[in-house]
């Protein structure tokens, strides 16, 4: 139950009508099931479904109360890591494949909303990588080095441009991907859903898988409302939100809460200087804010907040002091909306994919790009079960690794947080 003081995402909903969804009954068979309707499952079950398989999802909540209706909705392509890294990291032939999965994850975002003609907002103007100091500047000329090699469409901007094309104060520089844009993240959700289910998906909602297990080849998916579904193959794609199901899983993983706010509508003075070029911009600070103008006007701006959960009001406090460090012409503009959702950290900050056994897949961990990331593993996900070539997803597939001393490293990542928001303090 969400406290009265935390209200809704800005984002509206398709002007279509609800997506149809299926309870499960207690004896169904299916290819493929599908446990979490965010952007990675709907992603998988539409691109399963269009090559033919019977696919089931199961949500424990609604459709879009997953990360992917909360989200800020910029979609960046390419990984926190850059090409080179993932070279070294990977290997020559795994770099290459996965730097070209991360080049192309902005690309299936924007394609399956511009092909399927969906009722999302969307625009594709670039994200600024944005740098506060001159170290930050450096890594930014790095990444651009690397990125413009391989002809992605990129430029290092300098203080007078960045500051132009944001408004805000303090840059020195940054970097422009404009492969990147923004959509309405709760639309594409929901109209993924829609898509799905034209395609011959059913959903069914409000139930939470609490069993699985194999038995003959095949899968059975028990959920806490009675249904019952097999199938030969199961995703798991609850991420950030895991629970128990899947051993360790959830241990792999520290979620994180991120926090967002949205202002009114921006005055009419404004709305020429702040962001008026329609970017997305994160910047380069340890504990980073990222914002974007929303398709109604206003400012939605957002970073990392309480570990456990907002209690009050307050408790968003330190973004509405972020976006007065930003653009102190807003003082005194009012907050109408704060709310949160999760996302899952991995010890290594990549995404992870898993197939603990035969035909049980999942991915999770995507680093604030699991917008166009979850979207895009969707297609590979849909593929992998398809064929069975482990070459067609772009991460090797891993063990899960429970992270251990789990609850110690929520407190110490909590420590963290508060010790680079003071050295970020220090250097604005
Ligand atoms: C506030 C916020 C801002 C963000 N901003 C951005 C951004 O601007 N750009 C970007 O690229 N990424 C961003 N992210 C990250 C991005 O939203 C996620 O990476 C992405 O949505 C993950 O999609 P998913 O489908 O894997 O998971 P989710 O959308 O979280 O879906 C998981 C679903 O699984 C369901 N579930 C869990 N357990 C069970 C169970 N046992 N049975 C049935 N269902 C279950 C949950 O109810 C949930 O709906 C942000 C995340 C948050 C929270």
């Amino acid at each position: 139950m969400i406290p009265p003081v935390f209200s809704r995402p800005v984002w509206r909903r398709p002007n279509r009508a609800p997506v149809a969804t299926v309870g499960l009954e207690q004896n169904e068979e299916a290819d493929l099931v599908i446990i979490g309707a965010g952007f990675q499952g709907l992603s998988t079950a539409l691109h399963a479904a269009r090559k033919g398989l019977s696919v089931r999802v199961i949500e424990a909540g609604r459709i879009g109360e997953g990360a992917s209706g909360l989200n800020g909705g910029q979609v960046i392509p390419g990984l926190k890591y850059d090409p080179e890294w993932l070279l070294q990291h990977f290997g020559d032939d795994r770099g290459e494949r996965l730097t070209a999965f991360s080049q192309t994850t902005a690309d299936t975002v924007f394609d399956l909303i511009t092909r399927n003609g969906l009722d999302v907002e969307h625009s594709r103007h670039g994200w600024i990588q944005a740098a506060h100091t001159e170290t930050a500047l450096a890594a930014a000329a790095e990444r651009n080095r690397q990125w413009k090699a391989r002809g992605a469409d990129v430029t290092l901007l300098n203080d007078a441009e960045i500051s132009f094309m944001t408004g805000a104060s303090g840059y020195v520089g940054g970097w422009l991907d404009r492969r990147a844009g923004v959509i309405n993240p709760l639309a594409f959700v929901l109209e993924l859903a829609r898509l799905a289910v034209e395609a011959g998906v059913r959903i069914a909602d409000g139930a939470r898988a609490t069993k699985l297990r194999q038995e003959n080849g095949r899968w059975t998916v028990e959920t806490a409302a009675g249904g019952v579904v097999r199938g030969k193959t199961v995703v798991v794609a609850s991420n950030a939100y895991s629970d128990r199901l899947v051993p360790g899983l959830a241990l792999s993983l520290v979620p994180l809460n991120s926090f967002q706010i949205a202002t009114a509508p921006l005055p009419l003075a404004q709305q020429d200087l702040i962001l008026a070029h329609g970017q997305a911009v994160s910047d380069s600070r340890r504990i980073l804010v990222y914002y974007r103008r929303s398709p109604d006007g206003r400012l939605v701006l957002g970073g990392r907040g309480r570990m456990a959960g907002p209690r009050r009001g307050e408790d968003w406090a330190h973004l509405e002091h972020a976006l007065l460090r930003l653009f102190p012409v807003l003082a005194g503009i009012d907050i109408e909306h704060r709310w949160f959702g999760q996302v899952a950290m991995t010890a290594d900050h990549l995404p992870h994919i898993h197939e603990p056994q035969k035909g049980l897949l999942m991915a999770a961990g995507c680093q604030g790009r699991g917008v166009g990331l979850m979207t895009a593993l969707g297609n590979s996900f849909a593929d992998y079960i398809e064929c069975g070539d482990p070459a067609t997803l772009p991460f090797p597939i891993s063990p899960i690794r429970p992270i251990p001393l789990h609850a110690l490293r929520q407190i110490g990542v909590a420590a963290m947080i508060t010790w680079y928001r003071m050295l970020d303090s220090r250097e604005r």
